[in-house]
């Protein structure tokens, strides 16, 4: 598990895009945008509108917090302070495994994942997980993988 996070050194200040969401990550919630005219469902939510039909009035759906690992990437040079000693750290793009829509689109979430790089791999399971900070406003989710998967890919294979 790579070394903590020092929260002390990030200034994160919900918005009013994003004050919903941290307050649902207060409560161990996750959750992404939802249209409710189409259904449509992204990620982060900072946009407006509805990118499929248009509608000005997002609303929220509060996934599982379960999905699985698209891509990652390993950061070994941090660019923020509170990185520091945490690299490196593997951060993961993760699709939300309740979020895939008829059409074929799938929410993806980026996410600071738990495990040391040998462990993640392209196809694995993963699961969110509530990091308390101490920003009592903030509770950071992080990810972990959860299982395993029959072909997976790493990027040293
Ligand atoms: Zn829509």
């Amino acid at each position: 598990m790579p070394a903590p996070i020092d929260y002390s050194k990030l200034r994160i200040v919900p918005d009013f895009d994003t004050a919903e969401w941290w307050a649902a990550a207060r409560e161990h919630k996750y959750l992404v945008r939802q249209c409710p005219d189409c259904g449509h469902k992204w990620f982060p939510p900072i946009f407006p509108a509805c990118a499929r039909c248009g509608s000005l009035k997002p609303g929220w759906f509060q996934t599982a917090g379960k999905g699985v690992i698209h891509s990652y990437v390993v950061v070994v040079q941090p660019i923020v302070g509170a990185f520091i000693g945490t690299v490196p750290y593997v951060v993961a793009i993760i699709e939300l495994d309740d979020c895939r829509e008829a059409g074929g689109s799938v929410t993806r979430v980026a996410g600071v994942m738990l495990d040391d790089e040998p462990e993640v791999a392209i196809g694995l399971p993963c699961e969110v997980v509530y990091e308390e900070t101490a920003d009592p406003r903030i509770v950071m989710p992080r990810w972990r993988v959860s299982g395993s998967a029959a072909n997976v890919w790493r990027f040293n294979e």
